[in-house]
């Protein structure tokens, strides 16, 4: 009982047999022991008795509840080949059963008559009105445990048990004894994480205090707040790490202060067969201050899919090059990249510009000749997809890259661009409008520009949910709607794994169509699997209208902007995710007509889903799980904003998956969550700012604690901070 290292063997009741075990699901030392956080807890107020549970499910209730029973009889009940293992067990207010229908060995033999578990899972009345549980979670209670819990209410921890702990038989009981003895002994040789200052000010428990409360709650209040604790600790870190990364990118790399020449710019401004809008111009001149200034800019530029954010791009990539520097613009997709090098070609025709193209698959004799260009200087704008990256490519003199749809790059790949030249500034877009606590925390290393309002001629986009068997009525609008010189999508969904098959299906439904419903229009297709040279040849022939209708797999997703096409037809559209189906029906809606977006699912999941209606901000997590394809399809139909369509992609997704945070370089987050926790993230981070901002390279005595601990348990992030 010396040190937090020792290892879990110095635990009375762990042999050198137990410690081989632990050590293998990375209980190694005590330290690991004390920082193996219980998963859930059993208080009081999410227990109810069976006779509750019964009155529950009767008046309608569908989520999960938990009870504490005695097993009293367990048996295997054959049906045929198939078998049933029944447990019964019993609690003070009556009678349960809980079924298996699969590992019915495993679970017999871990069910032991009279002993006492905690049973967790969605109630249903059988029947022969028992009340039964299928496959639920259970726990086990020590005899004492079970009387402790019931006369004081004491919360009870419930830990992860890995396989690897179940197959030695070290399962709840074994290891909640092991961790309380750890808790017992050793809490006291704990170090505070946190400056004290902070702990004090923010009125967080101690770090001992934290722990016990952690593993052995004296209270609810006391549990709440030992959460607190730990998540403030976590965000604290994570936003120490993002001011680094700041005040790296501010302070250490070197940008390059930009000369503005207006004439040219003028007289391109003039060209343009529209006038940019307040916010175009507001978003403008926040990235001509960062062009004008020295350090290198940083800036992510938001709008809404079809708010005009390619223009911008162009207009600060002119600045530069009239400047004598080089441009390059990276699309996700080379769809996208080759409509982007198509329209910018023909925008800035007749100003002596140079510009090419750099995607995939292209000829080596051509590639060789547009990278000498590149390197020489000649060509001054490059677009391209991610085969932009690549070692071979060398700029001359590269100093602005934009980032077209960010989502899909992630953070470590646009340092990686950094490096190429010295540190030209960059400039991201994305539609996927990421939430303000966000864009003030997770990206605070990042200055945001919004495009808040669509060029003034739009109209909002109809969209309805309509089951299959109307299809033959759309393809008559989609007719109809030819004649007035409207354009439509038809949208096939292509799940990876079975690519070659959907692509079969969208092919299939392109002969028929062409041959029935859409024998009086003229069809196209386009899918992922041509090379980009026909991809190229169709979307050209589409946007030349030599196509009524295209159809399509999702290769369409991003950035395609075809302004006569005012209808899109989403098939199986419970296939698509929320963000996807938001960016797909960006693709309409870009001029002033009217656009519509129909989403077609089977027909019992359109009328379900239609009758449904959402209170999107009170949903739990349970019913998020459940019905989270008819929430998506339902919040396309009920907003168009982006903003509001990416605040329920939030609570489905939850913000990691979105944002790229594990792409990031930034550490997965444990205990906090972004979204639900911003007022500790607020706070968190206004601290962690105040520090690094005074104390950048964390030198002073007081903020010796900080570094000591990002270089224990952030070493791999710091990297992405590029702090030396
Ligand atoms: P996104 O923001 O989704 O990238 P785009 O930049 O592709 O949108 O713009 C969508 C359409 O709006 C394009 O056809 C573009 O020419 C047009 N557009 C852009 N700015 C304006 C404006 N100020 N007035 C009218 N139309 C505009
Ligand atoms: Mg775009």
């Amino acid at each position: 009982m010396t040190s937090l290292s020792d290892s879990v063997q110095f635990i009375r009741s762990v042999g050198p047999k137990r410690a081989e075990t632990l050590k293998k699901v990375g209980l190694e030392t005590v330290k690991d022991l004390l920082f193996y956080f219980p998963t859930r807890y059993l208080d009081r107020t999410n227990l109810l008795s069976s006779a509750k549970v019964i009155q529950y499910v009767a008046n309608g209730y569908e989520g999960e509840v938990t009870v504490i029973g005695e097993v009293t009889d367990k048996e295997i009940l054959r049906f045929g080949k198939k078998q049933v293992l029944k447990v019964k067990m019993r609690d003070s207010a009556g009678f349960f059963e809980c079924v298996w229908f699969q590992g019915i060995k495993y679970f017999k033999n871990y069910f032991n008559l009279n002993e006492v578990y905690a049973i967790s899972a969605k109630p249903v009345i059988t029947r022969y009105g028992h009340l039964q549980f299928a496959h639920p979670d259970f726990d086990r209670l020590a005899d004492t445990e079970s009387t402790e819990f019931k006369n004081t209410g004491k919360i009870i921890p419930f830990y992860r048990i890995p396989k690897e702990l179940k197959s030695k038989n070290i399962g709840e009981l074994s290891l909640r004894k092991i961790i309380t003895l750890a808790v017992e002994n050793y809490i006291h040789l704990v170090k505070e994480t946190l400056p004290p200052s902070l702990v004090k000010k923010h009125g967080l428990l101690p770090i001992g205090q934290a722990l016990k409360n952690i593993h052995d709650p004296e209270s609810s209040e006391r549990l709440k707040a030992a959460v607190k604790r730990f998540k403030f600790e976590e965000l604290f870190y994570l936003e120490i790490l993002i001011a680094l990364r700041r005040t790296t990118l501010k302070r250490k790399l070197k940008g390059h202060a930009f000369n503005i020449h207006s004439a040219p710019i003028k007289k391109f401004l003039e060209s343009l067969p529209f006038e940019l809008t307040k916010s175009q111009l507001k978003v403008l001149s926040e990235i001509k201050k960062d062009m004008l200034s020295g350090q290198p800019m940083n800036r992510l530029l938001q709008g809404d899919v079809g708010s005009g954010k390619t223009i911008v791009a162009v207009i600060s990539m002119l600045i530069a090059i009239f400047d004598g520097a080089q441009a390059a613009l990276m699309a996700p997709t080379e769809i996208l990249a080759n409509q982007h090098f198509i329209n910018i070609k023909k925008l800035v025709n007749g100003m002596g510009i140079n510009t090419a193209l750099i995607i995939g698959g292209q000829k080596k004799s051509e590639r060789k000749k547009v990278l000498e260009e590149i390197a020489s200087g000649k060509i001054d704008l490059v677009i391209g997809t991610h085969a932009l990256f690549e070692e071979s490519i060398k700029f001359k003199n590269l100093k602005l890259v934009v980032i077209d749809e960010q989502h899909r790059f992630g953070v470590i790949q646009r340092s990686k661009f950094i490096e190429k030249g010295v540190a030209p500034d960059v400039l991201v877009m994305s539609a996927t409008p990421i939430p303000r606590t966000l864009t003030m925390t997770i990206y605070g290393d990042l200055d945001v520009s919004v495009i808040d309002k669509p060029p003034a001629n739009r109209k909002e986009i109809k969209t309805v949910l309509t089951g299959e068997k109307k299809l033959p009525g759309i393809y008559k609008f989609i007719v109809d709607k030819a004649k007035e010189g409207y354009q439509t999508f038809i949208v096939y969904p292509l799940v990876e794994d079975s690519e070659k098959l959907l692509l079969k299906a969208a092919t299939t439904h392109f002969e028929e169509l062409k041959k029935t419903y859409l024998k009086d229009v003229k069809v196209g297709m386009i899918h992922g699997k041509m090379n980009w040279r026909e991809k190229e040849e169709t979307m050209k022939k589409f946007a030349s209208k030599e196509f009524d209708v295209l159809i399509s797999t999702t290769v369409i997703e991003v950035g395609i902007d075809i302004p006569d096409a005012n209808i899109l037809v989403i098939n199986d559209a419970f296939q698509f995710g929320l963000a996807q189906l938001h960016q797909l029906r960006g693709r309409v809606g870009r001029s002033d007509k009217q656009a519509y977006c129909i989403l077609v699912a089977k027909d019992e999941m359109a009328k379900r889903i239609n009758k449904f209606n959402f209170d999107y901000e009170y949903l739990s997590k349970t019913e998020i799980e459940k019905y989270k394809t008819l929430i998506r399809l339902n919040a396309m139909v009920k907003y168009s904003n982006g903003f509001k369509i990416a605040e329920v992609d939030l609570k489905l997704r939850g913000p990691g998956d979105i944002f790229g945070l594990k792409q990031s370089g930034f550490p997965d987050l444990k205990h906090a969550d972004i979204i639900s926790d911003s007022k500790i993230l607020f706070d968190a981070k206004k601290e962690a700012f105040a520090i690094i901002e005074n104390d950048p390279d964390l030198i002073k005595p007081e903020n010796q604690m900080i570094k000591n601990h990002l270089m224990t348990n952030y070493r791999q992030n710091l990297k992405y901070s590029q702090v030396p």
